[in-house]
């Protein structure tokens, strides 16, 4: 078992003698499995079309699993490129010797920060004129290329250029000398949609859009560019979705945009969110438990009180909607989720003590609960459970 405290660990924290180490798994952590990233990879890579590029997304510290353990265990599943959304996000990967190509999602639109970029050897998104005359000088004063990739709006209406000017305003951007077009991209609104693969719909008219400018700025006769619009769902539509990469976050992470094609492709889910078992009680038939005694006890309950709450990212929307997991076994959570801690119905079990530790999200045996079951149970997304885990969760690398 490897552990990754060190880029978490606040100054004040590094500064504090504890007496004592503290295990990881002293209360609530999350377990990251680098095997089944690499392995996500590899089975997601054998459905690209021929010499197509894997670029894996692990944005917001790799949705919430290590952005290092992540990146680290995709490009040893064959991943080429990697996709981060802020300056900060990329310049850490930098730091563990990390080398391989690296995408800003987001975009940057002072000089400064483009400069940092540079310096860092990260490729910025560009979606105006006036950034690639920025980037342009900046290059000029370096005597360099600065390598960056082109960003068009076909539907998202977020960033990009305009569909409708991009062919022209490609032509003034080749005449820059100072930059390297290394990527013309553009994003899907509504890949993860039932009628995506239904003839005209938006997925579909994106799509053709996208080829459309390709065709139209001789994308064939410009070496070295990097054409891609696939997130995880676009990759899986099909291969007339893969270009020459695509961008995949969600389904490496072991969970499919689109609930039913994961049973053929297999993926494992790379988290799984444990606690501890910090106290027990019985409690009488008519009892109020947590706050606002939400729940009130039908029978004679036997609670376990687990270390863990919405202050490490557990929504408390979820309060008496979930289960947890312990020896193969589901046990109800009961009452309102506190800032720190939560309750378990167990009675009947006898096999849970203090110190037992129970299983949030992962599977056991025959029982698996995912951040898509968490999801639904709150009128959330899959993404949005996976990012919401908090850094007073420790991650602990396995397998
Ligand atoms: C986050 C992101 C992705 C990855 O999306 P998934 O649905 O997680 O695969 C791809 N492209 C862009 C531009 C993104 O912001």
């Amino acid at each position: 078992m490897q552990i990754f405290l060190n880029n978490r660990k606040s100054n004040v924290d590094n500064n504090l003698n504890f007496g004592g180490e503290i295990d990881p798994t002293q209360r609530a952590w999350i377990e990251v499995s680098g095997k089944a990233i690499e392995s996500n990879v590899r089975k997601l890579r054998a459905k690209l079309k021929k010499n197509c590029e894997f670029m894996a997304v692990v944005k917001a510290d790799g949705y919430g699993h290590d952005a290092k353990v992540v990146s680290e265990n995709a490009i040893k599943g064959g991943a080429s490129q990697l996709g981060v959304a802020t300056l900060k996000e990329g310049i850490k990967l930098r730091s563990y010797g990390i080398n391989v190509p690296i995408l800003i999602l987001s975009n940057l639109y002072e000089k400064k920060d483009l400069l940092i970029c540079l310096r860092n050897d990260l490729m910025p998104t560009v979606s105006t004129i006036r950034e690639c005359l920025i980037c342009n000088n900046i290059g000029k004063s370096n005597n360099l290329k600065f390598s960056l990739h082109l960003k068009v709006d076909t539907g998202m209406s977020r960033l990009g250029f305009d569909c409708n000017q991009f062919v022209q305003q490609f032509n003034n951007i080749k005449s820059l000398e100072n930059i390297a077009v290394k990527g013309i991209y553009s994003h899907l609104a509504c890949a993860d949609e039932k009628n995506a693969m239904v003839p005209n719909s938006s997925t579909q008219l994106q799509k053709e859009r996208f080829q459309e400018l390709l065709k139209l700025i001789n994308i064939d006769n410009t070496k070295n560019i990097k054409t891609h619009l696939s997130n995880s769902a676009g990759m899986i539509l099909g291969k007339d979705f893969h270009f020459d990469m695509v961008r995949v976050g969600l389904s490496m992470y072991g969970y499919c945009p689109l609930g039913m094609i994961n049973e053929k492709l297999s993926l494992k889910p790379a988290l799984f969110l444990k606690a501890k078992v910090t106290f027990i009680r019985t409690i009488e038939k008519g009892i109020g438990v947590s706050y606002g005694n939400k729940f009130v006890s039908e029978r004679k309950t036997k609670l376990a009180v687990l270390s863990i709450g919405y202050a490490d990212g557990i929504i408390r929307n979820l309060s008496g909607k979930i289960d947890l997991i312990h020896n193969k076994k589901l046990y109800p959570q009961v009452g309102s989720i506190t800032m720190d801690q939560m309750m378990v119905d167990i009675t009947g079990s006898d096999d849970i003590k203090v110190g037992s530790t129970m299983l949030l999200l992962g599977s056991d045996g025959e029982q698996s609960i995912t951040p898509i079951d968490w999801a639904d149970k709150c009128n959330s997304i899959t993404w949005e459970i996976l990012c919401s885990f908090k850094n007073r969760l420790p991650r602990v690398q396995v397998g």
